[in-house]
């Protein structure tokens, strides 16, 4: 009678488990809050942002600062690998403001937002899956001739 209580309970477990499927996943979730703002003066006010292991989605808030508009002082925040800090910035140059200064659909950008101006703010949200901990990953702003300034260091782990 015992045993058969067992197996019971331990099918109801797994039906449970089961039919949580993803939501189980969800409720896991560590969500990591990171700010940054951009300024009219060309610069983010954080050299480097750190996410801690155990952060399994990353939401960041981009601010600009500033006064002057996005066509003129535009900012975003691009997450890349730091070898592919100059391919991604050059490419994205010549896509335009209407593509946030960046290749549409381009593979090497691991997460970013839109590009704003001032008064303005935008956020994205990640998983922390599409990163390795201790991986060397560097933030910027895509905007023509930011980059070479304003970036940073992105840690994670
Ligand atoms: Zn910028």
């Amino acid at each position: 009678m015992i045993r058969r209580h067992s197996v019971l309970a331990a099918l109801a477990i797994a039906t449970v488990f089961l039919a949580g499927g993803t939501h189980t996943a969800l409720a896991a979730d560590k969500v990591c809050q990171l700010a940054i703002a951009g300024s009219d003066a060309m610069l983010f006010d954080k050299k480097e942002l750190d996410v801690a292991a155990d952060c399994t989605q990353v939401e960041l808030t981009l601010t600009h600062s500033g006064k002057l508009p996005a066509a003129a002082m535009g900012h975003n925040w691009v997450l890349v690998k730091t070898a592919d800090v100059t391919t991604v910035a050059n490419a994205g140059m010549s896509a335009g403001l209407a593509n946030n200064y960046l290749t549409p659909n381009d593979p090497r950008v691991i997460a970013s937002t839109k590009t704003i101006g001032g008064g303005q703010s935008a956020s994205v949200t990640f998983p922390t899956s599409k990163l390795t901990k201790g991986g060397d990953y560097t933030f910027m702003c895509t905007f023509p001739g930011h980059y070479v300034i304003m970036k940073g260091i992105f840690k994670f782990g």
